[in-house]
């Protein structure tokens, strides 16, 4: 066990926008709001609930507003909402007081970037650079995340010195929190590792954020390997919703309830009710019509003996 292994995580919780963008078919407004509230009550402290992406682009998440106004959430739970644009930053602004953090976002490979956005690289940070003073102006947290950082699917390896270049850009427009999302699961524990540490090297006080998908099956071993380094803020999506399920038919983020139990059985405390993050991924199961397939829904948490089966 490393010395640098922290002895609590937080772990943001990502369904409801990384989730429910990527399902065919739209989830109801009602069901988005009751799907938030549970999940608020199985001890998160971060959730992100929404995506100011243009509504004939992304239908999944055009109501929002509705979401962030509907919802009823303990004062203490931290709600983010990402804004790919201006405009979207004046939608999200329209329900200012709904949510406490704005997250602006950039891919590390410009190929990837201007396939996702349709712009360079150079030009999406000085937009940024311009929602994120309107952003702090307005009191919110300002978060930043970083797509692709540890490989693209069209330019491969993405040079880790690059990432940490455009982190170290969002540091200075007053990020407080980074995430790196490893967008179509290219990383491996052994990277997950050198980057991380590097990372946190080079960005002190910064928050850094862990978003690893299981496109490739590593997801919960880059999360293992971040945290040995001392990284204690990952995100993950409840059920195994959603991240980008590209090519098709393979997984995308990791499940929290699976991040969650890993931890919890190591003593890494996530203040995560994981029978309550299990309920909420079964209530989605019947909202969507279809089978979840993160491990702790089939297999139930460790403790939760009741339901394992004989052999
Ligand atoms: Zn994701």
């Amino acid at each position: 066990m490393s010395d640098r292994r922290p002895t609590s995580v937080h772990i943001r919780e990502v369904g409801p926008r990384d989730g429910f963008q990527n399902e065919p078919e739209l989830i109801s407004t009602p069901d988005k709001i009751r799907l938030i509230e549970m999940l608020s009550r199985a001890g998160y402290k971060r959730i992100e609930v929404a995506s100011f992406v243009r509504p004939d682009v992304l239908p999944q998440l055009a109501d929002g507003e509705e979401v962030l106004r509907g919802i009823r959430i303990p004062d203490d739970v931290e709600l983010m909402v990402l804004i790919p644009n201006t405009r979207g930053l004046d939608r999200a602004l329209s329900v200012r007081d709904r949510f406490h953090a704005a997250s602006i976002f950039v891919s590390a490979s410009e190929t990837h970037n201007q396939k996702n956005i349709n712009r360079a690289v150079e030009e999406t940070l000085s937009d940024n650079e311009v929602m994120a003073r309107r952003i702090l102006a307005e009191g919110l947290k300002l978060d930043a995340v970083i797509a692709t950082s540890f490989g693209c699917p069209y330019e491969g390896k993405v040079p880790l010195d690059r990432v940490l270049g455009i982190a170290e850009r969002y540091a200075e427009m007053g990020a407080t929190e980074i995430g790196f999302g490893d967008t179509t699961g290219m990383a491996n524990p052994g990277y997950a590792c050198e980057f991380f540490a590097a990372a946190l090297e080079r960005l002190p006080g910064i928050e850094l954020t862990a978003h690893f998908h299981n496109t490739r099956g590593q997801g919960l071993a880059n999360a293992y390997a971040a945290l040995e380094v001392g990284v204690d803020s990952f995100e993950s999506s409840f059920g195994e919703l959603g991240g980008c399920p590209v090519p098709a038919g393979s997984t995308g983020n990791i499940a929290t309830e699976d991040l969650a139990s890993m931890f919890e059985e190591m003593g890494v405390d996530t203040g995560l009710d994981l029978d309550a993050v299990i309920a909420a991924a079964r209530e989605a199961q019947a909202v969507l019509g279809r089978t979840l397939t993160s491990h702790s829904i089939i297999a139930g948490p460790v403790d939760w003996t009741g339901t394992l089966a004989s052999h």
